[in-house]
């Protein structure tokens, strides 16, 4: 259905344009209210006898590019009630359209209020005078203030509390989350556990509380909320899992540095990296044998290429017989030896020129000086694992080397590890109980916990055990119930953005506007 559009639809409802004129900027409409008669505010009583009139001039949505004032010619009614004290009123307007002394539309208040929500004062004021909306600042944030309403009442169930830096070291509050629908529901303007026990005690219809260990959150939420559930956060349980193994290894520095001062080399460790070159050089002889017996036969590069999987450049390399020098020039001649010059070194040969006589006998071909050099390179490494071993790492190097894969670590690394492992095994027993203390909370299995504090308590890592046990009911829930204030954390990384959007001024009541206000 098409309709012409008339004037009084570019204005709010309740209004009829009386006139409208425009300059280089500005448009101003002049109006009047539709109705014909007012409402006293004080007793409701409706009144037809007209007072007087005035002009509000209160400023619209843009039109065209060109902001809007609109002036309002409005009545001043009686009221002739007996029992009113009010004689006269002015006229009120429809809910949503125009507020009592108001300088805005409502409409218009909408719009600058998701503006300051969006972008804080002083850049959402820049942005409204894109708009054509002439707000300050000071209106944005004052807007911001005034329309902001806590949540419409929601039943809370399930909440996440924690604390934040307000100035990082001087001043933090608290902010707590609706887990289950993923909100802020308030800022808290401290972290003292009163504040947070008050708070609790307002809200009886929460049964979970999600919190960090430590900090007096737990004990506010047992106080106010006795039957609620708590849940330790889980990100902070294997965080001070892993701190509490650091601790151990602290614990175990003495014993440590004299393990390893007492290291001799481990011949074994140290030739790993050959068999690994030599097995290298055994895989790609396999190579070179299927694909020139496959080329023997008459197949073509194409079908080698397709068959073996091989690149089409390494197989035409191999059939041309190019193959070991582009991946090994120097060394190919030794690598068949290689095992058998790792025994005569282990076994205390290492001696160059005896070693060259030895493997000439078992018919090696190459010169003195390939296996010279093989043996001043073998020594050096050696000496270098040597002094690696000598200096010995700290505490937070130990404990991160013993906890990540052996493929990480390097040779002199495995040889620290291993010595450590052998000469101090509570410290190997430590971590197999932080491993299975991670392994519970990955995989929700809380049965096992009672044993495994037991276990725990009778290990280096005592103290970190016994604080579990003292939390053990909200350690529990941590590992069987979905809730984690990992969630919480998002919402601070949220206010810390919107803050610095605010220059980290801008006082609680503001931040929590702009938090709450924009979901
Ligand atoms: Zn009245």
């Amino acid at each position: 259905m098409q309709q012409s559009l008339s004037r009084s639809s570019l204005v709010p409802s309740g209004f009829v344009v009386e006139s409208a004129f425009c300059n280089a900027d500005k448009t101003t409409i002049t109006v009047r209210p539709s109705g014909c008669f007012g409402l006293c505010p004080s007793c409701g009583t409706v009144s037809r006898r007209v007072h007087s009139h005035y002009r509000r001039r209160v400023t619209d949505l843009p039109l065209s590019g060109r902001s809007v004032q609109l002036v309002v010619i409005a009545r001043r009614f009686r009221c002739d009630a007996v029992l009113c004290g009010r004689q006269i009123f002015t006229e009120r307007f429809a809910d949503g359209v125009l507020a009592p002394s108001a300088r805005r539309t409502m409409r218009l208040d909408c719009i600058v209020h998701h503006l300051g929500l969006a972008l804080g004062g002083r850049p959402a004021a820049g942005f409204a005078k894109r708009l054509m909306l002439p707000v300050s600042n000071d209106t944005l944030l004052r807007v911001v203030r005034r329309r902001s309403c806590p949540p419409a009442d929601q039943v809370l169930a399930v909440v996440g509390i924690d604390d934040w830096a307000w100035r990082r070291n001087h001043r933090y509050a608290s902010i707590i989350c609706n887990l289950e629908r993923r909100r802020v529901v308030t800022l808290l303007p401290d972290r003292e556990p009163a504040t947070a026990q008050a708070w609790f005690a307002a809200h009886p219809t929460i049964t979970v509380v999600a919190r960090d260990r430590g900090g007096g959150y737990g004990a506010a939420a047992a106080k106010a909320l006795p039957h609620a559930v708590q849940v330790a956060d889980r990100w902070h349980l294997m965080e001070n899992a892993s701190r509490a193994f650091l601790d151990a290894v602290r614990k175990s520095m003495r014993q440590i540095r004299n393990v390893i001062g007492a290291t001799t080399i481990n011949p074994k460790l140290l030739t790993a990296a050959e068999h690994l070159q030599y097995e290298g050089y055994l895989r790609r002889e396999e190579t070179n044998a299927a694909i020139l017996a496959l080329s023997k036969n008459g197949m073509p590069i194409k079908l080698i290429v397709r068959q073996t999987g091989h690149s089409r450049k390494l197989v035409r390399q191999v059939i041309r017989g190019e193959r070991n020098d582009v991946f090994r020039t120097r060394q190919s001649s030794l690598d068949p030896y290689l095992p058998w010059l790792d025994e005569q070194w282990a076994s205390g040969c290492r001696n160059g020129a005896e070693l060259w006589r030895r493997l000439a006998a078992r018919g090696f071909r190459g010169s003195l000086r390939v296996i010279s050099e093989w043996a001043t390179r073998r020594r050096r490494a050696e000496k270098a694992d040597a002094q690696n071993l000598k200096r010995i790492p700290s505490a937070r190097t130990i404990a991160r080397l013993m906890t990540i894969g052996r493929d990480f670590l390097t040779k002199a690394e495995t040889v620290t590890v291993a010595a450590i492992e052998a000469g101090v095994p509570n410290l190997v027993e430590a971590r197999e109980i932080i491993a299975e203390f991670h392994l519970m909370i990955r995989c929700k299995v809380e049965a096992e916990l009672t044993l495994w504090i037991e276990r725990a308590r009778a290990s280096l890592i005592a103290s970190f055990a016994s604080g579990v046990a003292k939390d053990e009911a909200a350690v529990r829930a941590a590992i069987k119930l979905p809730w984690s204030n990992g969630q919480t954390e998002g919402q601070i990384t949220r206010l810390k953005l919107v803050r610095r959007q605010m220059y980290g001024r801008g006082k609680i009541d503001l931040l929590q506007a702009r938090l709450i206000g924009a979901e």
